[in-house]
């Protein structure tokens, strides 16, 4: 399922005195298969762009392009019902989300309120709770009784259960440690591969951008500044000072890009981290 966005504007309390400009001709794409990171600071308008890829905003001008369905401002809300189930978002800290006595219950809410039988949604999660990599015998304990790791696997399986064609992770290791993070970012590379399942990352992380997106996508102050794979957005660190992308973490990015590629990049780049 291809993916784009076509000069989204968005303006929070449209019309009201407290109107509020949050992003500005936006325009990108995402084809079938592809893992597209979307980076910029706190304010640079991402969560706003998340939340349009599966219309739990609509533009305000502009249009979003989700398969076959196209969403504009004034759209109703009953035709937006089959985007929702075809993009499945894992939100920041997805724990917080779990309300049910049993995981099982919890992994199969999704699916049924979309008319899923029961049955069948068992057998969903019987399946996703492993590859989530959590046993079986997890299904029938309370969510809560768990580790904070093992709930925000709980919270993705219930995301993966509605078996999206698109997965949208907004910040999806916040709170983990490294390890912990790594183990997540790689869970969701293997998803992505396996499947050919289209992703959507959204991060502050240039390290995790590099390293799983065949595509990043740049915003800065409400606007998307710049666009291209990980070595071409690499290529130009002053640009990125300019967005306040920190070299630093840049230089850092360049590293792990040579020792992926074992393609070297210019020295300048090198030189500006000390
Ligand atoms: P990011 O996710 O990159 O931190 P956001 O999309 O949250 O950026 O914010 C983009 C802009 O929209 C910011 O200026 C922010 O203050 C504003 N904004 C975000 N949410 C709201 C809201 N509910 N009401 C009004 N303004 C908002």
């Amino acid at each position: 399922m291809d993916i784009s966005l076509q000069k989204v504007e968005y303006r929070y309390a449209a019309g009201s005195p407290f109107e509020k400009l949050a992003i500005e001709d936006v325009s990108f794409s995402v084809p079938s298969g592809q893992y597209v990171a979307i980076i910029g600071h706190t304010g640079s308008g991402k969560s706003t762009v998340l939340q349009h890829l599966n219309a739990l905003l609509k533009p305000t001008a502009g249009s979003v392009v989700i398969g076959d369905r196209t969403v504009r401002a004034g759209r109703k809300e009953k035709e937006l019902k089959s985007i929702r189930q075809k993009v499945g978002i894992v939100f920041q800290f997805p724990e917080q989300q779990l309300f049910e006595e049993t995981v099982l219950k919890d992994i199969c809410y999704g699916p049924m309120n979309f008319g899923v039988s029961e049955e069948e949604a068992k057998n969903r999660a019987e399946y996703w709770i492993e590859e989530v990599g959590l046993s079986r015998e997890i299904l029938n304990q309370s969510p809560f009784d768990l580790s904070g790791g093992q709930m925000r696997r709980v919270a993705i399986a219930g995301v993966l259960a509605m078996q999206p064609d698109l997965i949208v992770l907004d910040e999806p290791t916040a709170g983990l440690d490294p390890r912990g993070r790594k183990e997540m970012m790689d869970m969701f590379y293997r998803l992505h591969k396996e499947r050919n399942l289209s992703m959507i990352l959204v991060t502050h992380s240039m390290e995790d951008a590099s390293v799983y997106a065949d595509k990043i996508v740049i915003m800065h102050k409400g606007k998307k500044v710049h666009e291209g794979t990980p070595r071409e957005i690499f290529a130009d660190a002053e640009k990125l000072k300019q967005w306040d992308l920190s070299v630093p973490e840049v230089v850092h990015f360049q590293r792990l890009l040579e020792h992926k590629t074992g393609i070297l990049f210019p020295v300048v780049c090198l030189t500006m981290e000390e």
